[in-house]
């Protein structure tokens, strides 16, 4: 890889996909249909008593004229596509790695298709060139008939490939192409002409009158004439990006046209990008003017051909920077074109807006933004907590589109799983394959062959120029449990490093190391900085030179300000709800963002959204709305000014940019925003406990069950408020004298998931030779924990871990005293969370420190470690509950706790109370008979034999 050399980087360019090749081939007779496939035997459970929905899976059939072959399922819909495709490659005996033509061969066909391109039959053909062929024979004058060779290079990407194989170089710069082709032309000078210095071609002989005339008919259906809108960019900085609007007549060639808005005589005289601006679908190109003079090199080798190019003008760092190329002098941005789809001239209108929005989707953040419609509010998170909480383009998605959209090779991930066996084994893999492998490994990394998971993936991003130069390299330290995960948080971290810089590009290297802290980044600096310097210039230049045109301090109300977080004018209003957004929690807001003039009442409205969600405490929005979000409570609205971001922000979110723009540079302006929490969801507990306990809290409630379990040799055990089975999942996996388990929830969807969770760990330890367990009977109820069923009365063990709390404290208290008086179980294990301790979790986790001295205050500002918790207790209050509670129905109790100590202050994380039976066992059984209530429902059942059923 590092040795990779140039060639091996066009040939893997030139290596098509398995669909690619069989479109190639067939084109329209090769029909891909792709269906979902809902797989419930093998996800589901059987037996379960909930109807289950299996995950979506899809499976393409491809229709050739010949045959017919469907896929395997998959995750995505393009894989199952791919491999449909490489079935019929197969079937078809097609290699699809083909062979690569040398240099020599492929200046031989490049001049073939050159040849091809004047002959009779390329008129009528369906290519995007024809309609320049066509558009060439009504020029005027000196003009007429001759093409330019800038649209040969453009639109046929084809002969582009060609001179890639004859020189890499061709890649990263767009005017060897040209060289190449009008070097061929020379070569054909029984065919075409061409002349000296110029950058166009004629054919030698005119077209026969009938194949003219009828090309010519077909084409002109078209309407009188055309105005469409592009944009101009001036080289100077100076000057703004302005709206332009391009007349084309019915006759005129539209490449005139645009040269003529360059000053240039025409069309001849223009080059155009050879690679779309935006979208990989749009027309959208940069049109620029040529160099003066353009010296063909002919003396030197086919591969060595340097660009000898005289460029008038200076450097047009707003166009260089979108194209990703250099560009000199003024360009005008485009959409407008001859396609393979449409006869006539295909075109669409540029607004500014597009304009602003293609510069910052340039930028990590602006793709972030842009992909959640959220330009004023969203912000490039700084983690990558979980995917459910993640919004937007993923991470590594977001890795390679910008590396794709600034002309770099395509990131090179390498992932090395580090198992249990201590050798490290490493993958390496490109995109394409990428995608086919992460849906096979994702699920093998997980399961270090039946032992508990643990993290073990670790991943390294490269990022290499075209040219295979260096240019990032990010090797972090943090392992994962899944391939999928380590390659998001290693993409993220090359994301986030990027976007400080394109922040603030003024930045030192060393001091943006710094800023960014431990992302792992080696940059090396000279190919870095040759690559993004451009964006130096770019970033925010008309808010430089507006001379810092903000609101004064007297106009703005400084009295309700959060200055540090550059926060004025704060208004929260409406009753508090006592439901406050926590780290780690979605929250839900409602907002418009407008600009505010100053000295006018009328406000611009730039954006808003009905409902829009982010993770607190990751950065996944502007720190203004993450820190004003954080002091509310749900039904609350609030209204602040923040200042100005960077212009562009503002201008690709504005609908009317032009008015706008003369708005920021006329008067003095501040951003208003209006926010309203509609609601929160997501418990962040389980993610705090994790990142602040190892083993996780979780975890150690389960250890500490397990615990009294052995000891006291239960054979029964019931575990009220089961959720998903975590605990019961785990005991099979310890040899206990456990011979029966069942669990009770009033959660349909967790006791779902348990079954499935159960049912397969079961069904393993089945198949397995030495099992571990002497579970045989295991049953899941659908129930409320506050009611007695006598099916579960007398059992050896109760647990009931981290519920109580999230029943009301009456409801608890019912509970209590039901199990104690009715279930009866020897020994009852409650755990809950201490609401002490939550000062601990939300310090660590918070971003936002308030130095409140008053630990009083600081007590009640914190909330409760998950949103569906209806109480949390200190110790004395649930000292209190179970010491009476015990009392009352001859129990006796102790308490202890998991996660921090007993002994020091604040006590444990997750305080333990364990009841004991004081009654003899006789005396108990007598009690049993009395009733015999079945207020549960079996949502599933296994029997030991492997059977599950369930019994309605
Ligand atoms: N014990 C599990 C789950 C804790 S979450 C664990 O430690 O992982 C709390 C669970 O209590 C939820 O699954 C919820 O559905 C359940 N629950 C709440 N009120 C209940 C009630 N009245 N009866 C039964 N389950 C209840
Ligand atoms: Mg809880």
């Amino acid at each position: 890889m590092e040795n990779g050399g140039l060639s091996v980087v066009a040939v893997r360019k030139m290596k098509l996909t398995p669909k690619a090749i069989i479109v190639q081939k067939f084109g329209r007779n090769a029909q891909f249909t792709v269906d979902e496939v809902q797989d419930v035997v093998q996800n589901g459970c059987p037996g379960l008593a909930i109807p289950q929905k299996g995950p979506c899976l899809y499976r393409c059939s491809l229709q050739l004229p010949e045959f017919s072959v469907v896929s395997e399922t998959f995750k995505k819909k393009k894989d199952a596509e791919q491999s449909a495709a490489e079935k019929a490659l197969e079937k078809l005996g097609i290699d699809p790695s083909p062979n690569v033509p040398s240099a020599e061969e492929a200046w031989d066909k490049l001049i073939a298709s050159v040849k091809h391109l004047f002959s009779n039959e390329f008129l009528s053909s369906q290519s995007p060139l024809r309609g320049h062929f066509i558009a060439a024979l009504r020029r005027d004058g000196d003009l007429y008939g001759s093409v330019p060779a800038s649209v040969i290079a453009v639109c046929d990407s084809k002969l582009a490939n060609l001179c890639k194989l004859i020189n890499p170089k061709v890649e990263s710069s767009h005017l060897l192409v040209l060289t190449y082709i009008m070097r061929a032309a020379t070569r054909l000078s029984e065919f075409v002409v061409t002349s000296e210095g110029q950058l166009s071609i004629w054919r030698k002989d005119p077209y026969p009158p009938e194949i003219k005339e009828s090309s010519i008919i077909q084409q002109s259906e078209s309407p009188d004439s055309i105005c469409i809108e592009a944009i101009h960019i001036p080289s100077s900085l100076e000057m703004a990006v302005h709206p332009v609007t391009l007349n084309v007549s019915s006759t005129g060639y539209y490449l005139d046209v645009i040269a003529r808005n360059l000053d240039q005589t025409d069309g001849n005289k223009i080059l155009v990008s050879s690679r779309t601006i935006g979208k990989a679908s749009s027309e959208m190109r940069l049109y620029f003017a040529a160099p003066k003079s353009y010296l063909l090199d002919l003396s030197s080798d086919l591969p060595n051909v340097e660009e000898v190019v005289d460029f008038e003008g200076s450097l047009n760092p707003r166009a260089s920077y979108l194209y990703g190329q250099d560009i000199y002098g003024d360009a005008i941005l485009a959409s407008i074109g001859y396609t393979r789809k449409s006869e006539g001239l295909f075109h669409e209108d540029i607004t500014l807006q597009s304009y602003y929005r293609m510069l910052i989707h340039l930028t990590p953040s602006g793709v972030y933004k842009l992909s959640r419609e959220a330009i004023l509010t969203a912000e490039l998170p700084m983690a990558f907590t979980t995917r459910t909480n993640w919004r937007g383009s993923f991470p590594r998605e977001m890795l390679f589109m910008f590396c794709r959209q600034h002309w770099l090779s395509e990131p090179v991930f390498s992932t090395c799983s580090n198992s249990l066996k201590e050798s490290s084994e490493s993958s390496r893999f490109y995109e394409k394959s990428a995608a086919l492998e992460s849906a096979e490994t994702g699920k093998e990394c997980t399961s270090g062959g039946g032992t508990a998971a643990s993290d073990n993936v670790r991943c390294e991003v490269k990022i290499f120029s075209k040219s295979r130069d260096p240019i990032l390299e990010c090797s972090p330290k943090e392992f994962y449990k899944k391939q999928n995960e380590s390659i998001e948080n290693a993409s993220l971290k090359v994301l986030s490093w990027l976007n400080a810089y394109f922040k603030d590009p003024d930045i030192p290297l060393e001091k943006l190391n710094n800023l960014v802290g431990a992302l792992d980044i080696q940059c090396y600096p000279q190919n870095f900085f040759k690559k993004f310097s451009s964006y130096r210039f770019i970033h925010n230049v008309q808010q430089r030179k507006m001379g810092e045109k903000l609101l004064q301090a007297n106009s703005i109300n400084t009295l309700n300000a959060i200055p540090e977080h550059g926060i004025y004018c704060l208004s929260i209003g409406g009753p508090d709800s006592g439901i406050y957004p926590s780290n780690g929690c979605l929250s839900f807001i409602s907002y418009s963002v407008s600009l505010v003039i100053e000295g006018e009442t009328m406000k611009e409205l730039l954006e808003s959204r009905e409902e829009f969600e982010f993770e607190m405490g990751t950065g996944a929005v502007i720190p203004q709305v993450e820190v004003v979000t954080a002091q509310m409570s749900v039904g609350q609205s609030a209204c602040f000014c923040k200042e100005l971001p960077p212009q562009e922000l503002i201008l690709a979110a504005a609908d009317d940019s032009a008015r706008t723009f003369s708005l920021l540079s006329s008067r003095a302006c501040c951003l208003e925003y209006h926010i309203t929490l509609l609601r929160v969801t997501e418990p962040p507990e389980d993610r705090m406990e994790q990142a602040l306990f190892s083993p996780p809290l979780s975890k150690q409630r389960v250890e500490y069950a397990l615990q009294h379990i052995k000891e006291s040799c239960a054979t029964t055990l019931v575990d009220f408020g089961c959720g998903s089975g975590s605990l019961l999942d785990s005991l099979l996996d310890y040899p206990t004298a456990l011979e029966k388990i069942v669990g009770v929830d009033i959660s349909q969807k967790s006791l779902s998931r348990a079954a499935k969770i159960i049912h397969s760990k079961l069904s393993k330890k089945l198949d397995a030779a030495v099992p571990c367990t002497d579970v045989k009977s295991a049953v899941l109820f659908d129930g409320s924990i506050t009611v007695f069923d006598s099916r579960l009365h007398g059992f050896d063990i109760g647990t009931c871990l981290e519920v109580i709390e999230h029943m009301e404290e009456d409801e608890a208290s019912q509970f209590g005293n039901i199990v104690l008086s009715s279930f009866r179980p020897r020994i009852l294990i409650v755990s809950t969370p201490n609401y002490e301790y939550n000062a601990i979790l939300q310090k660590s986790s918070s971003t936002i420190q308030e130095d409140d001295p008053d630990e009083k205050t600081q007590l009640q500002s914190c909330k409760f470690r998950n949103h569906d918790h209806k109480f949390e207790w200190t110790r004395d209050q649930f000292n209190c509950w179970a010491t009476e509670l015990a009392a009352r129905h001859n129990y006796s109790v102790e308490f202890s706790g998991v996660g921090g100590s007993g002994d020091r202050e604040p006590g444990f994380a997750s305080q333990i109370a364990v009841f004991r039976s004081r009654t003899p066992p006789e005396e108990d059984d007598l009690l049993k008979d009395g009733d015999s209530a079945h207020h549960y429902k079996v949502i599933w059942e296994w029997d030991g034999n492997g059977l599950s059923r369930s019994s309605l």
